[in-house]
Order: structure tokens, then sequence, then C-alpha cells
């Protein structure tokens, strides 16, 4: 079923365009946003065969953040630039998708990881995150994060190891917890409401959507020439066009097959839980919580028993990795508590609708007890816990793909893993650059297919190290 808007096909048509996008997910849809209103370019198509935002777009945990790791500062410039986009787009729109910049707080009990968080927010102002602020006593002038204002906040990094700073600034946390990092330019916003005003500015200037699945296109002579949709009620439209955006998410790769190209992309299953937090152990103010270290799910002596007697059950007294994370959602009077943990991301083929573990909401809310105690007061009677998700869509090293294809006029903007909705902006004003022909920032090379030719590049890839995925 299409949107309001959304143009169905029901016979055989032709139609000229000076570019035709596929796929009006976050990345096709600031694309669409990037060449119509930022650079004025005229005949821009988009095609979905599902409604905007309906795939993966609206699955989202909705963070951004500038705190990413090398090699290379690619990463970093880019979220900054995407970052600097966001913020112009929600003062002109009176914060229409409610960005806020609460943080990303990290969060260890273990000693060792002391020094590593120091290292890793030097590394970060290194790579131009912003400045490190050690807060070592009491006196320590750390400033909180306010609850919904953007606007003349730091940058950079807080690094807390003084203890009477943590309880008094987030008395919610493990009495364990023996240091904070608090990276500053980061936290989160409506997806669905910046998607949606993207694609209306994108429509007042002339983008038009269709609804349709991209079925084939002609690439003659080695270039993109013709594009065939089909719609639903099994219609077909013909697009003439020098240009096509390849923006299909987890499909990217079987679209990528249309111009005959193969793209390195892989898909990981990824939930996300939501529960009413009706005892209020999370405060609505919280910033966004990463517990870094491993853990070992809490178990009654009874279920210990029981589950060490389960072949089937018995991994859930081994221990799991570490990064489960959650924050508070939504405004005014809403208990919700979004919770996230990837601890299982074998690769797999993407498949709709989405199957999950019926234990995931159980598993990832015992294990953020270990973060937040106030938690346990749950885990003998379970709230009723909501599972859904999508699939990141990745390459190897977890950068994404924006940039020309081998097939004169082909372009890609994919690969968008788990921080699509936070990169697309600056991943599709990076695409605009580079089909518009405007010269083009120095982190270009790192997101272009090309990268992969290039034998150093490779080299690098064998020894990468943190991708970065939370
Ligand atoms: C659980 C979870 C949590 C996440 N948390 C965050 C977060 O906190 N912050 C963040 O920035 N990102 C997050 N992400 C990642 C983010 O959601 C994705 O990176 C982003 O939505 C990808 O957008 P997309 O436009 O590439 O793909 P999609 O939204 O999947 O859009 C692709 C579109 O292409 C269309 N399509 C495909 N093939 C065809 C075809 N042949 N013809 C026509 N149409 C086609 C599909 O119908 C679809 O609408 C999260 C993702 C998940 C799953």
């Amino acid at each position: 079923m299409g949107a309001p808007g959304q143009r169905p096909l029901a016979t055989m048509s032709r139609a000229t365009a000076e570019v035709v996008v596929c796929g009006a997910g976050i990345a096709g849809i600031a694309t669409a946003y990037h060449l119509t209103v930022r650079r004025g370019m005229s005949g821009v198509v988009l095609v979905d065969e599902r409604p905007p935002l309906s795939l993966t777009s609206d699955k989202s945990t909705e963070c951004y953040r500038n705190w990413w790791p090398g090699p290379g500062d690619a990463m970093v410039a880019l979220m900054n630039r995407s970052i600097d986009l966001l913020e112009d787009l929600a003062r002109e729109s009176d914060n229409v998708f409610r960005l806020n910049r609460r943080g990303y707080l990290f969060v260890t009990a273990d000693p060792e990881r002391v020094p590593q968080f120091v290292r890793a927010a030097e590394e970060a102002a290194a790579l131009g995150a912003g400045p490190v602020r050690h807060h070592q006593t009491p006196a320590s002038d750390y400033q909180p994060a306010p609850a919904d204002a953007f606007e003349g906040q730091p940058t950079g990094s807080d690094v807390i190891t003084d203890p009477s700073l943590i309880r008094r600034h987030f008395p919610y946390l493990a009495d364990e917890t023996i240091a904070l990092l608090h990276a500053r330019r980061c936290g989160w916003f409506s997806g669905q409401q910046l998607g949606m005003y993207l694609l209306e500015r994108a429509r007042e200037k002339g983008a038009r959507l269709i609804e349709g699945r991209v079925e084939a296109i002609d690439t003659t002579g080695g270039r993109v020439r013709e594009v065939t949709v089909r719609g639903a009620a099994g219609g077909t439209m013909t697009l003439s066009t020098p240009r096509f955006v390849d923006a299909a998410g987890p499909f990217v790769a079987q679209v990528g097959r249309l111009l005959g190209v193969e793209l390195p992309v892989f898909c990981e299953r990824h939930a996300k839980v939501a529960l009413n937090d009706t005892l209020g152990v999370v405060p609505r103010h919280a910033p966004m919580m990463i517990w870094t270290d491993p853990l070992r799910l809490p178990w009654s002596d009874e279920e210990h028993a029981e589950l060490a007697r389960s072949d089937a059950h018995r991994y859930l007294l081994e221990p799991f990795p570490a990064g489960v994370h959650g924050r508070p959602e939504g405004g005014g009077d809403s208990p919700v508590v979004l919770l996230i943990w990837t601890y299982d991301t074998e690769p797999v083929e993407a498949v709709f609708p989405i199957q999950f573990d019926p234990a995931h909401g159980e598993i990832v809310l015992r294990a953020m007890s270990r973060m937040l105690p106030g938690l346990s007061a749950y885990l003998t009677r379970l709230p009723r816990c909501f599972v859904d998700g999508g699939y990141y869509t990745k390459t190897r090293e977890n950068r994404f793909l924006a940039g020309p294809l081998p097939v004169e006029g082909a372009y890609v903007i994919g690969g968008l893993s788990g921080y699509g909705l936070m990169a697309s902006n600056g991943a599709a004003d990076l695409l605009a650059d580079h089909i518009t022909g405007r010269s083009l920032p120095h982190y270009a090379p790192a997101f272009q297919l090309e990268r992969y030719a290039d034998p150093a590049y490779v080299a690098l890839l064998g020894r990468w190290g943190n991708s970065g995925q939370l």
C-alpha cells in the first residue's frame, strides 16, 4: 500500500527523469532533498514499492554521535558535517524532529577500562570530535546535558572518575560504577519527523514519489538509459533517465545486480526492545547509557539450576559481550524506555517479516539491570516487552558507500549499518556533490566503492580493529 501522494502505477506508461532514486528510506529521501533543495536539481524521481520510511528507517533507536574510531578522521568528519546539517534543519524547522544533545554515557565497573576511556577520549579529540575534560575531584566543573536543548553545548567528552561526582549526577547507575565517559556531540531525534520534513521540502521543489518496484535497468553501452518500475496493480512505467541512485537499504546489493555491479555488503539482524518503565527507574532526562563491560545475566538460584539442566538454554549462563545500551523515549508523561543489544551478529539474508528470539526482550532487560539495578524490580514479573527491528546493511569495515558505480550515471548510497539516520544528511550531501560534479570534501574517497581496488586499503582492512558498532 502506498502513502498519501505516492503515485500508484495502473497501466503501461513512459516518462523521463534527470535522476531516478530507488528507495524512499532515509538515504533515498535525503538524496532527493540534497539534490532538489540544496542543489536546485529538477527531474528527481523517488521510487519505492513500500510507503516512505517504512522498512528500516522507522525501526531505529534514532540516536546520533560524532564519536567514531579511526583509522583516519573520515567518519568523524562526515558525522560532524551530518550533525551540522541536522542542526541547521532543526533551526529552520523550529526543531520539528526534536533534536536533543544529551550525549552518550559510556559506563564501566572495571578499573582496567579507565585508561581505555582516557585513550578513546584522546583519540576522538585527535580525530576532530572535540576536547577531553577529565573530572577527578568532587569540585570539578562537569556540566550535565540539558534534556532538550541542543544549542551552546560542549563538544568532545568528559571523563569522570571521581566517585562522588558520579553518584551526584548519576545516582541511578550501579554502585560499582567507577568511571564514565560522556561523549557530548551526541543525542537523539525523531527519525520519522526528520524524514517527512526532508521529503516534503524535496516535493515542494519538484521531486516526485512513485509507488512501485524497480525491476530492470537498461545499461546498454555501459551507461544508465532506462529504469523499469512495476506497480502493485501490475502496471509498469519506463523512466528514461541518464542517472540512477541505488538507495535500496537491505536490498542495495540486489538492486546493484540490476546494474551488473556486485556490492560488498551483508546484513545483520538487530532488534530494539521497548517497555513501559512504570516504576520510573530510568530518569526521563537521562542520556543514552552504554554498559562497556562483558556480563553474565542475573538469575535466581532456582532459575540458574533449571537453565543448567537445559541443553537449549544453558548458553544463558555464559558470559555475554559488552555493549547493552538504552535510553528514555518520548516527551511529557511517556514511560517508554528503549533497550538495544547486539550480542548476536551473524550475517543473515534479509527476509521480511523479521523473526526475533521470543526471549530477546527478557535477555536485554536482565542485562540492562547490571547497569541500572532499579530494573531488577521487573525481573520477578516481566513487563510486556515490544520487540521489533530490522537489518544493519554493512560493509566489512562498517563504512558506508556513497558515490559513483562502474556504470556511467549509476550511483549508490547504502551500507548505512546502524547509523543511517545520523549519517544520511552527510552521506546524501556527499552523493549530491558527486552527482552534480561539485568539488568533493576530503573524506569522499573513504566512502567510494573504488576504495576496495586500492591494495593499501585492502591491506588495511586486514588489521582494521574497532568498527565503531554499538
Ligand atoms: C534496531 C535498529 C536500530 C538502529 N538505530 C539507529 C540509531 O540509533 N541511529 C541511526 O542513525 N541509525 C540507526 N539504525 C540504522 C538506520 O535505521 C538505517 O541505517 C537506515 O534506516 C537505513 O536507511 P536506508 O534508506 O538505507 O534503508 P531503508 O530504510 O530500508 O530504505 C530502503 C528502501 O528501499 C526500498 N526498496 C528496496 N528495493 C527496492 C526496489 N527494487 N524497488 C523499489 N524500492 C525498493 C525499500 O522498500 C525501502 O523503503 C538502526 C537500525 C536498526 C535496525
